[in-house]
């Protein structure tokens, strides 16, 4: 009974604070019953209004729920035909027209193809749906659409076999290897939704399919774009990413440093090339470029303060025809992660430091110094995620999904272009993660101590079922909490 008690208590304090649709369904089906059997100090009349106050909540938020079971099969087909029909960066044309159909027939006013890239020969395929619902804030919700060059393994039945050309026109096996065909889905799903539970929210809903995030480039282009400025600065962000190391049905959130700020930056090694047989008669790139790659790993061991998370890998590097031939150059390619824009400085001009000192400890002729650039059109700034919404999402998810379906992910070197859309800390934001591992295979795999296939994996396949019904309620109850009446 003290329990009961209790569980009644902090019941009436959560109803003062929040309404009524987001109190989980077990809680209010406990304080219900609680105040029933109870032999607390209320008047009969009061307990009568209390008792009816908590069953509207509860057919409140049953009806939010309800409404998402009953869109979950016409959404599961949607993101079997997302899935089976991935589109690289840049190329998102089917996918955003999906989305503008499914949000104009949901009654939003739809934009298509917003958007400008840097290079302004390529089509930005942006898809915008602005619902406006009286006054009260601007919620923005982000979607990412496209896939990856990746050839998929899953053994699905609706698996890609898609085959696209690339930017140097070869053909290359398409795969959404990162999630963001659930991302897609739920974006539609939630538009739906919220549609049609306009009289439980107010202010505008700014819904947003974003092209080109594995490179980098689709919220930039869609800022660019003035994006702000035609539909509305948002009064908070919020998007989702799924999650290849947490079980479906669960929730991630935690406040601050979210994702890293990432940089790409090509070096070309310079030397003069000649015979393999005569290496005194040149200045050997490739064994400049080695010296180079063994210097980089004592930026971050020996530079950095050991407490600032920072990366630099070498993922590319190419030099060289044939056995017998020094040649005139090697080209590597560079990530650099970091959470911290000094650092980010401070990496990047050790970098030009080590290939600098490298060529000149060679001997190197003044005009065949390294080229070191960074490339503006590829960085992304690091997701710093707003304190206050993340804490309120949290307290959504947890009454939504039960403490024990909720967790904290680690801040990730990994990096997202969702950064952007909170202009450097102007706009709050919130990036949150939805498991995505069916719960059988996640018990498994850490019985056994195995390793699950992450995202940009070829055996990468979501629980589609129970992660798009947590995707989609989560994003939803977090809409309705932002947009509250
Ligand atoms: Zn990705
Ligand atoms: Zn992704």
């Amino acid at each position: 009974m003290e329990h009961l008690r209790n569980c009644l208590h902090t019941s009436i304090q959560l109803l003062h604070k929040h309404q009524p649709s987001f109190m989980s369904h077990e809680l209010l089906a406990k304080c219900y019953l609680a105040l029933r059997q109870s032999n607390i100090h209320l008047s009969v009349t009061m307990k009568r209004a209390v008792s009816f106050f908590l069953l509207a909540s509860f057919a409140a938020a049953q009806s939010v729920d309800a409404l998402i079971e009953r869109q979950l099969n016409t959404l599961l087909a949607i993101y079997r035909q997302v899935h089976a029909n991935p589109e690289l960066s840049y190329t998102e044309a089917q996918t955003s027209a999906l989305i503008a159909e499914h949000l104009r027939r949901a009654g939003y006013s739809v934009f298509e193809r917003v958007g400008k890239y840097t290079d302004s020969s390529l089509q930005c395929y942006g898809v915008v749906g602005v619902l406006r619902n009286g006054n009260g804030p601007t919620l923005l919700i982000r979607a990412d659409m496209d896939a990856l060059p990746v050839e998929e393994k899953t053994g699905l039945p609706y698996a890609s076999t898609r085959v696209q050309r690339s930017e140097r026109g070869e053909a290359v096996p398409v795969m959404h290897a990162c999630g963001h065909d659930i991302h897609v889905t739920t974006l539609i799903g939630v538009g739906t939704v919220m549609a049609q539970l306009r009289d439980q929210w107010r202010g505008t809903l700014i819904l947003v399919g974003q092209p080109a995030e594995e490179r980098g480039a689709g919220a930039r282009a869609l800022l660019t774009d003035s994006l702000y400025q035609r539909f509305g600065r948002p009064d908070a962000v919020i998007g989702l990413h799924v999650d290849a190391e947490h079980p479906a049905g669960t929730v991630g959130v935690a406040a601050g440093p979210t994702t890293a700020s990432v940089d790409m930056i090509d070096v070309t090694i310079r030397g003069v090339g000649g015979h393999g047989a005569y290496p005194h008669t040149t200045k050997d790139p490739i064994v400049m470029a080695a010296e180079f790659v063994m210097a980089l790993q004592t930026i971050v061991s020996r530079e950095i303060p050991p407490r600032e998370p920072a990366v630099v890998t070498v993922g590319s590097i190419c030099g060289g025809t044939k056995h017998n031939i020094i040649p005139d150059q090697v080209e590597l390619q560079l990530t650099v992660r970091t959470y911290d824009e000094r650092i980010r400085q401070q990496i990047i001009s050790a970098i030009g430091t080590k290939a600098y000192g490298v060529a000149r400890a060679a001997a190197v002729p003044p005009d065949r110094m390294p080229i070191v650039h960074v490339r503006p059109e590829e960085h992304t700034p690091p997701q710093h995620n707003d304190t206050a919404l993340a804490q309120r999402l949290e307290v959504v998810f947890t009454r939504v999904f039960g403490r024990q379906n909720v967790y904290r992910p680690e801040p990730t070197m990994g990096g997202e272009d969702f950064a952007y859309y909170r202009l450097d800390g102007q706009i709050p934001s919130c990036f949150f993660r939805v498991g995505a591992v069916s719960p059988a295979t996640y018990q498994n795999a850490r019985e056994r101590g195995e390793q699950l296939p992450s995202l940009h994996s070829s055996r990468f396949a979501p629980d589609a079922e129970p992660t798009l019904r947590t995707a989609l309620r989560a994003m939803t109850h977090a809409a309705l909490e932002l947009l509250r009446r």
